[in-house]
């Protein structure tokens, strides 16, 4: 049977996803959320034209040259405006933040002026508007700064709290459940018998997915009978998980119930087996509104697909505009042979030439079990069905992995 290509599964996975329904959630609490709305500034900053330093509003008009001194008839500080004007001859004492008093149409730094009494004398001349914001400058009311689909950044969340709100419209983060499988695994930190070995899978998929925006229930690690892995696919139905992602099972042998299982609860199966190394026992189906991502079990296989696949999934769910991973050109360290049908993701790592050139170098073991060998990697090479054989130096194209 030939197996489904990458870009079709991707197409599957997220046919019909949308962005979740919004919710308000407090600023503090939005950081790297979705913006659900284009956001309107609901007041204009500054409100009022406000000094930039700590000096006198002035007339210009009534302090163009050194040596004119003027009479100081109040003071304005932040919060604390002055209610009358600046007349000819006159200066306000003011401070950073504080309102510009009628009349007044420049500050003079204090460092350019000499006290004398209730009085200075200018040792610089005053230019119109200098150390004024003026009203708006920043922004005005109704303007839109922050547009729906927007990643908020630490910067975004003081520019919406400057703006007037103290909660925004974020899309729902997608609850993505992880149900492990296999009688083989023992937690990290316990002793493995004889033929156990230890669960790792689920510490990189969680904290992809987490970094993705989902929040994550953790269903453990299932027995491998049909009883367990059904108990925890109802459990991921019940609890209104958006995802459930499975990891392990999804292989032909007798102990890969996932499958059967998921069938046996009604999940309709869009795909299972893809033309991808890692990875080809990739499943993929729906149970009502819960998206079903099968993982394979060995930890690269599983942390690639869910890369690949979970990873644009959530970003959709979260509302996110650009949801693909992008490419990058590089050129081959080493040379590869020729590909078979299934498109390959190497492993690589990632060096510059001295003449900036983008290296991608193959770590010489790509067997699907080596997190030793994930973990030093930065980059996915793509190697696409039966490419030909290629030489050190040629062009290729690698999708960068998580940084440190
Ligand atoms: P399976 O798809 O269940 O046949 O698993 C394939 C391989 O991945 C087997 O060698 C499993 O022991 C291993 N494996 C499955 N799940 C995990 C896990 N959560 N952590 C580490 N290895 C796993
Ligand atoms: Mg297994």
């Amino acid at each position: 049977m030939a197996l489904m290509p990458v870009v079709d599964a991707l197409a599957a996975v997220l046919s019909g996803a949308q962005a979740l329904p919004e919710e308000m959630v407090a600023l503090d609490l939005a950081y790297r959320r979705i913006l659900a709305r284009d956001l309107a500034a609901l007041r204009t900053q500054p409100p009022q034209a406000m000094s930039a330093m700590d000096g006198y509003a002035v007339r210009a008009a009534d302090a163009g040259r050194a040596g004119i001194r003027l009479t100081v008839t109040g003071e304005v500080a932040a919060g604390r405006p002055f209610d009358q004007a600046v007349g000819a001859g006159e200066a306000v004492r003011i401070f950073t933040g504080g309102v510009i008093p009628e009349g007044a149409d420049a500050v003079i730094i204090q460092e350019d002026t000499v006290v004398e009494g209730a009085s200075i004398t200018l040792t610089e001349a005053a230019i119109l508007g200098r150390h004024i914001r003026r009203a708006g400058v920043d922004f005005c009311e109704g303007d839109v700064l922050l547009t729906a689909g927007r990643c908020l950044t630490d910067r975004d969340l003081s520019l919406a709290a400057a703006m007037n709100y103290p909660d925004l419209p974020v899309h729902r983060q997608p609850k993505v459940a992880l149900l492990a499988t296999g009688d083989e695994l023992v937690m990290p930190g316990q002793t493995p018998g004889p033929g156990q070995i230890v669960y790792s899978n689920g510490y990189a998929l969680r904290a992809l997915a987490r970094a993705e925006g989902a929040e994550i229930v953790d269903l453990g690690i299932a027995a491998d009978t049909l009883q367990a892995t059904t108990e925890g696919i109802r459990r991921a139905r019940d609890i209104g998980a958006d995802i459930l992602m499975t990891s392990g099972g999804a292989s032909v042998g007798d102990h890969d119930l996932v499958k059967r299982a998921l069938d046996a609860e009604g999940v309709a199966i869009a795909f299972w087996q893809i033309a991808m190394r890692p990875g080809k026992p990739l499943m993929h189906g729906r149970l009502d509104a819960m998206r079903v991502i099968g993982l394979p079990g060995n930890p690269v296989s599983s942390y690639v697909c869910a890369f690949l696949f979970l990873v644009p999934l959530i970003r959709k769910l979260c509302g996110r505009l650009n949801i693909h991973h992008t490419a990058e050109s590089a050129l081959l360290g080493r040379a590869v042979t020729a590909n078979d049908q299934r498109q390959d993701y190497l492993r690589a790592r990632l060096t510059t030439r001295e003449d900036g050139a983008l290296i991608a170098t193959p770590v010489n073991h790509q067997d699907s079990s080596l997190l030793g060998n994930l973990a030093a990697a930065q980059a996915l090479l793509i190697r696409l069905p039966f490419a030909p054989a290629a030489e050190a130096g040629s062009a290729c194209d690698i999708l960068r992995l998580p940084a440190e």
